[in-house]
């Protein structure tokens, strides 16, 4: 079909993510998409800052992904999985167990990230309800987090943000306490300390979990934090009884220079959420996982099942390619790309310091952010960075990228330089 023909009917039928209806806002008609260019209807490349929000760690159609999911296909699309069970599910739930921090056994195979939110949250509300303790359904939470899209997530996402606020009154309350002091190095504060040690022990009675995202804080505002808090975190909910919920959607598979952010804090949560690029951005696949401890609550309850049951669950073709995707990963020095982005983001942002209006260059693992003093308009910013030929999301006072971990040190360079630009235009 025409690219013109194609975009207005997009304008007219099809929704997109925080998108005003009808069509108000002109995406891009994208083509293709290999290595880490997305190939536009107009014939422009595009090298993904984005990664397709955290995913495409690998980059697009890589020769040992494409080859797993064609393989799997060839045996066995989508089977329901009550009842049944397969070998690329199992095989994937047994990585996940091991590769995880210690402790997390059981696995629940989902469909999106914000679903996997979903599941941890009724493991924990059941886990209490079936220890007789079902006054305790409240989750605490830092500010200026994001959890996702559906109910549950909604209720812990920042409150004052402008992607949720518009529920407010209709989400379920939960506590919330000021998120961390910026900085992964930055040494623990005690006040704040403080400030987490009083709110856990003021609603212990009336919270089933803590929920946070470790050390990156990202769609809620891409802020770093010190791991230490994490150790706190669960130092607190231990000896005040409340379970402890880490969501590692965005900052699982290496992002952070680890390969699970709660690895920088030594950290076993109670339940831990994975998303994005578990599927190397591939397909729509998520997890929650939890202790024995979790699960043996559950199954000594009233009833003793985890009520959840999504149609796509343990989805086989899924399943082959997040396989395929984690020993991609591990079968590279990922540890050393991701360095070396690290090292090339931190090079080629800093001249994004000098740039009027800007507020903060910050740089952790394969994520760059250049926050300004002011909100960026989108469509300007995606002109600018489109016209030095890289794909950014702008969104607030934030300009920021988290590029495939196969980009080329002259790649990131030009990310980079892309969102300087951005910011200087701004
Ligand atoms: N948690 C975090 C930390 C996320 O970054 C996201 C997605 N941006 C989600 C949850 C929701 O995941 P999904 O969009 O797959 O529902």
């Amino acid at each position: 079909m025409d690219p013109a023909e194609l975009l207005a009917l997009d304008a007219r039928h099809v929704w997109h993510p925080y998108g005003p209806m009808p069509g108000r806002v002109a995406p891009l008609l994208v083509t293709g998409a290999s290595g880490v260019r997305l190939r536009l209807a107009d014939g422009r490349e595009l090298i993904d800052g984005m990664s397709s929000w955290w995913a495409a760690i690998h980059g697009y159609r890589h020769p040992v992904l494409d080859a797993a999911l064609a393989e799997q296909a060839g045996r066995m699309s989508h089977v329901m999985f009550g009842g049944l069970t397969h070998e690329p599910a199992i095989r994937l739930a047994t990585k996940l167990a091991e590769l995880t921090p210690p402790g997390l056994e059981h696995v629940f195979l989902c469909d999106s990230g914000s679903v996997s939110v979903e599941v941890a949250v009724k493991m924990c509300l059941q886990y209490w309800r079936s220890l007789g303790r079902g006054e305790k359904r409240r989750m605490l939470t830092w500010r200026g987090g994001y959890h996702g899209d559906t109910f549950h997530p909604m209720s812990v996402c920042d409150p004052d943000g402008g992607m949720h606020s518009l529920w407010r009154g209709v989400l379920p309350e939960q506590v919330f306490v000021p998120e961390p002091p910026a900085g992964f190095g930055a040494p623990l504060n005690p006040s704040y300390v403080d400030t987490l040690a009083q709110a856990i022990e003021e609603h212990a009675d009336e919270l089933a979990c803590v929920i946070v995202e470790p050390v990156v804080q990202g769609a809620g505002g891409m802020r770093f934090h010190a791991p230490g808090y994490l150790r706190v975190l669960r130092e607190l909910t231990e000896r005040h009884d409340v379970l402890l919920v880490f969501d590692e959607i965005a900052t699982g598979f290496g992002r952070t220079g680890r390969l699970f952010a709660a690895e920088h804090a030594e950290v076993t949560p109670d339940v831990l959420c994975l998303g994005k690029a578990l599927t190397g951005g591939y397909l729509s696949m998520a997890a929650a996982l939890c202790t024995p401890r979790v699960a043996d609550g559950i199954s000594r309850g009233e009833v003793p099942v985890l009520a959840h049951g999504p149609t796509f669950m343990g989805n086989p073709l899924t399943s082959a390619v997040a396989n395929a995707s984690i020993d991609l990963l591990l079968s590279q020095d990922w540890r050393g790309s991701v360095r070396r982005i690290e090292s090339a983001l931190r090079d080629g942002l800093a001249a994004a310091r000098e740039v009027p209006g800007v507020a903060d260059v910050r740089v952790l693992g394969a994520i760059g952010v250049v926050q300004l003093d002011h909100e960026v308009d989108m469509a300007a910013a995606t002109k600018v960075a489109t016209d030095c030929g890289v794909w950014l999301r702008p969104f607030r006072d934030l300009v920021y990228a988290m590029p495939p971990f196969v980009c080329t040190d002259a790649e990131v360079r030009t990310i980079a330089e892309a969102m300087t630009a951005v910011a200087a235009a701004a």
